[in-house]
């Protein structure tokens, strides 16, 4: 069956688009429409012509497989030019999820009818693009530029509803969406198509600061993004040019925005994401268990959001808490978050209700024979997770999957204290829970493949982005994030402030500095973790402010005082002198010379300290590949999608720059943590 075919119901013309599986906006497609539409054109007994699309969806955008080759002609402005410049009217009959270049091809129909399912929406923005088939352009003449620069600077899909409030959807199909378009196409016929051509309408003009507003509003809620300025800059062409010189705009944009190394960046992390969840050597059509019932043990900060994420997911969840007044507390918490929600009006009170009856308590470990999957949220010490393991180990089925969320102890350990460790693995949320999209998926040496195939697919069911992990301290993240904080650390000791590394950070595009994390997380939290370790494998120098600073109670925002004073609550800390005085007197304790860092190499050691951890991780086989470190350091630990995660910044800034500066800092700074990675080295 061709690609795109016509038929005719008396003299209505239906322009039907078969490109399964979402009706990608191929060449194939891209031309079908054309000939059909001239085919059209020439036909005197047809009057309306309907672009319909079978399957599941409308054209839901362009083609992947086309990406980053030569475009091929006819080219989707051209195509939509033609849409729109149809002596016939065209009806676009929208259903499933029309994004991109599926929508702007809608927008150069000059009617859509969308059935009542139906969600369009312009989600360049998230590949560091903005819409370059017209939509920038279309969008605004139709909604004005207010609605048009919510929906194509979100990203976000909207619904039919929301469309036809907006005017975007004429009619909106409740059943049988091609009878209805027929049906609609009856009423139009005779009526002028000039005003229904979106590039003969004018702009209504918005308020004279609205577009500087908006510029400033991105500068700092999208900080560091080009693409939403650039969308301003297209909007602003929008209202003050001419359709024509509005759509050459666009383009300028477009083209400036697809080679900018953002892009590129946001592009990658796309297709990084979707490759994740693959794990190379397991066969995906191992059959996966069935998860129902699962068993959260402690209700603490990570373990009440792990109940709420499955709770959501649809999962019935058990809380298990050692005593009956944690327990309590624990719901009290679960139970406040959903109000939260409630109160926002982003959850009704009947959905809360039925996530609320989902979760319930117990402090029997008999209470989890049942269960189908437990995952361990309990205090990060081993002999906590020893009798955990042993316990869960003997009151669950034989089939019970067992998680640890721990963030650092050795999962194989925590496996070797149940009765079958191949169901045993690591599953590490990040906090909070229920809203971080991270899970590292840590693999053990027994780890059963049906047992990771299950996670993956419970990963997706729980709306996270998951990344396998092998057994290593802190696995990919923490790991990383370690090297991270050592050269934060040193920084402070060699010369440097937390407040000018916080703020070069920052710069950088971390969305807080590692000296504000601490105080955020709490500088306890990593001592406790250290005093675990041995002195071989940490930097003591490094924590030694860390440590005295939490001797002194200085623990963070939750006592008001940590690298940062916060007399004013926690928002904003401000410089400590008190905090001052103790780094320079660690730093003469050390025998350490203060001098002048500069702001490169503020970024350089925190950065490919980061880059070169992520190297041996990828030696060693703990991550499966660079994109997937990406993966976990944009969607963990806030690294600039822009910059599209550490690896590919690594070789965007050039593998053999990056090799240069770890060789020097080797020889500057010292060899011990500074050896490039054989990795890096076959990279550059
Ligand atoms: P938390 O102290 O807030 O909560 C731990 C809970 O476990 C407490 O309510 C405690 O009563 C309960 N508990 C302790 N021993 C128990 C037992 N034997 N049986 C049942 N309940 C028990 O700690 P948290 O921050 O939620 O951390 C929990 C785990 O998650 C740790 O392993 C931690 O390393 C890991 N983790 C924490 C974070 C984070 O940001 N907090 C992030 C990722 C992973």
């Amino acid at each position: 069956m061709s690609t795109v075919r016509l038929s005719k119901y008396e003299n209505i013309a239906v322009i039907t688009i078969d490109n399964p599986p979402v009706n990608a906006i191929s060449q194939a497609v891209r031309q079908g429409l054309v000939e059909n539409i001239q085919q059209c054109e020439t036909n005197d007994d047809i009057q309306v012509i309907i672009i319909h699309c079978a399957g599941r969806t409308f054209m839901a955008g362009a083609d992947i497989k086309e990406f980053g080759k030569p475009p091929l002609e006819p080219h989707l402005p051209d195509v939509i030019n033609i849409i729109e410049q149809s002596t016939k009217p065209i009806i676009a009959a929208v259903h499933g999820t029309a994004l991109g270049g599926g929508f702007e091809v809608a927008l150069g129909a000059q009617y859509r009818v969308f059935d009542k399912t139906a969600k369009v929406g312009l989600p360049e923005v998230n590949l560091g693009l903005l819409p370059g088939a017209g939509g920038t352009q279309r969008l605004p003449r139709l909604i004005g530029i207010e609605a048009a620069l919510d929906i194509i600077s979100s990203g976000k899909p909207i619904t039919a509803t929301k469309a036809q409030s907006l005017g975007i959807a004429d009619a909106i199909s409740d059943d049988d969406l091609l009878n209805d378009a027929i049906n609609f196409a009856k009423t139009i016929i005779g009526n002028s198509l000039d005003e229904r051509r979106l590039c003969n309408q004018s702009v209504d003009a918005v308020s004279e600061n609205f577009l500087d507003q908006k510029r400033s509003e991105f500068a700092k809620r999208r900080r560091g993004f080009e693409a939403p300025q650039a969308i301003i800059d297209a909007m602003e062409a929008a209202s003050t040019l001419s359709f024509k010189d509005g759509l050459k705009r666009e383009r300028e944009l477009f083209e400036k925005c697809r080679n900018s190394d953002q892009s590129e960046a946001q592009r990658h992390l796309f297709f990084a994401e979707r490759t994740s969840l693959k794990i190379d050597d397991i066969d995906k059509t191992v059959p996966v268990r069935n998860i129902e019932t699962v068993a959260v043990i402690g209700a603490g900060t990570m373990g009440a959001g792990i109940a709420i994420c499955f709770a959501d997911a649809g999962y019935k969840v058990l809380l298990l808490e050692l005593r009956q007044a944690a327990l309590d507390l624990g719901l009290k918490r679960i139970k406040e978050n959903y109000e939260g929600s409630v109160q926002k009006g982003r959850l009704s009170e009947e959905i809360t209700k039925a996530r609320l009856n989902a979760i319930s308590g117990t402090t029997n470990y008999n209470d989890l024979s049942n269960v189908d999957m437990v995952i361990e949220a309990a205090f990060e010490k081993m002999e906590v997770k020893e009798s955990i393991f042993k316990e869960i180990s003997r009151v669950t089925k034989d089939d019970c999957i067992l998680a640890t969320n721990t963030s650092f102890l050795d999962v194989n350990m925590i496996a070797s204290f149940t009765k079958i460790p191949k169901n045993v693995l690591g599953l590490h949320f990040f906090s909070p829970a229920n809203i971080m999209k991270l899970l590292e998926i840590v693999r053990c040496d027994k780890t059963a493949p049906d047992v990771l195939q299950t996670a993956m697919q419970i990963t997706k069911k729980i709306g996270k982005v998951g990344v396998v992990s092998g057994v290593c301290h802190g696995f990919i993240g923490n790991r990383m994030y370690q090297a991270y904080q050592r050269e934060a650390g040193l920084l402070i000791v060699e010369g440097a402030t937390p407040t000018q590394v916080d703020k070069v950070i920052k710069e950088f595009g971390m969305p807080i500095g590692p000296f504000a994390v601490g105080d955020l997380t709490g500088l306890d939290i990593g001592c406790h973790m250290r005093a675990a370790l041995d002195k071989s494998q940490y930097e003591e120098k490094a924590f030694t402010v860390h440590s005295k600073l939490v001797d002194q109670n200085r623990l963070g925002q939750k006592s008001n005082a940590g690298f940062y004073d916060y007399p004013n609550g926690p928002r904003k800390g401000d410089p400590s002198k008190l905090v001052e005085n103790i780094i320079i007197e660690t730093s003469k304790e050390l025998g350490i010379i203060r001098r002048d860092i500069t702001d490169q190499e503020i970024v350089e050691r925190c950065i490919y300290a980061m880059v070169n951890e992520g190297a041996r991780i990828l030696e060693e086989g703990i991550a499966q590949r660079p994109s997937d470190i990406d993966v976990v350091y944009c969607n963990g630990y806030g690294f600039p999608r822009w910059r599209g995660g550490p690896m590919k910044y690594a070789q965007m800034i050039g593998f053999e720059k990056v090799v240069d500066a770890i060789d020097g800092y080797s020889k500057t700074v010292g060899p011990r943590w500074w050896k490039t990675s054989s990795w890096l080295k076959d990279q550059a």
